[in-house]
């Protein structure tokens, strides 16, 4: 049963100041996006890779992945939004594979393990599936700069990537709703009315988006 993953990054990193697509930005000797291709390329039930770069960049990034990646390996412009990334990611896959894997460029020191829990709890039968952890912090709802509630964290969890999907289940999902803008792809799926179950996340696979990530990712690359 093939698996591919589509990999997006092409989010602008504003928040990150560099200047420059934040996939695009330098980690201990290569860019964020190529930690993350690294991930996916070298984990050993992966069968295919698409790549959804800043439009910009395509080319560029095509230039250096293609070739240089252990597998089949495609590499498409993205658009405005996460979501309108992976519709283009989705439509850069060959129909063939049985489950897809959606994962954030900019989380690029996902473990392997993470990966494989994704892909064995597919494997056993759900249809979408997402890596979590726990809350750590108290959550309270603020309106106005002042608290209104504090909500029961027991409830709540972060949700990481990759998060996996039998392709005509995620494919499905995106096209029931060709509008719609989430902040992943599970929501997608929710809306779409899929059962989505929950797997253990890991904290390195944090996604980097401001100044003290990346720092805290060069302190973690430094290590690998
Ligand atoms: O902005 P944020 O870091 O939450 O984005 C999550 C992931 O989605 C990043 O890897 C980013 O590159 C990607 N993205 C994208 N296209 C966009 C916006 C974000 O591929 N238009």
């Amino acid at each position: 049963m093939s698996v591919a993953a589509v990999l997006v990054a092409a989010g602008t990193g504003e928040r990150l100041g560099r200047g420059l697509p934040k996939a695009l930005v330098n980690l201990c000797g290569r860019s964020i996006l190529d930690w993350s291709v690294a991930a996916f390329a070298n984990h050993p039930e992966l069968d295919e890779l698409v790549v959804v770069a800043p439009p910009a960049s395509a080319e560029a990034v095509a230039a250096t992945l293609i070739g240089n990646c252990p597998l089949p390996c495609a590499v498409v412009p993205g658009g405005a939004s996460r979501s309108e990334s992976v519709r283009r990611g989705l439509a850069a896959l060959p129909r063939g594979a049985e489950f897809v894997l959606v994962h954030d460029a900019a989380r690029p020191l996902v473990p392997a393990q993470v990966i494989s829990n994704v892909l064995a709890a597919l494997r056993s039968g759900a249809d979408a599936v997402v890596p979590v952890l726990p809350m750590v912090d108290t959550v309270k709802r603020v309106s106005e700069q002042q608290v209104t509630a504090t909500v029961d964290r027991a409830e709540l969890c972060r949700v990481q990537t990759p998060q996996g999907f039998r392709l005509a289940t995620l494919q499905a999902a995106y096209d029931a709703a060709p509008e719609l803008i989430a902040t992943d792809d599970a929501g997608v799926a929710e809306a779409h009315g899929v059962t989505v179950s929950t797997v253990p996340g890991d904290e390195a696979a944090f996604k980097i988006t401001t100044p003290h990530d990346l720092r805290l990712a060069e302190l973690l690359a430094a290590d690998r």
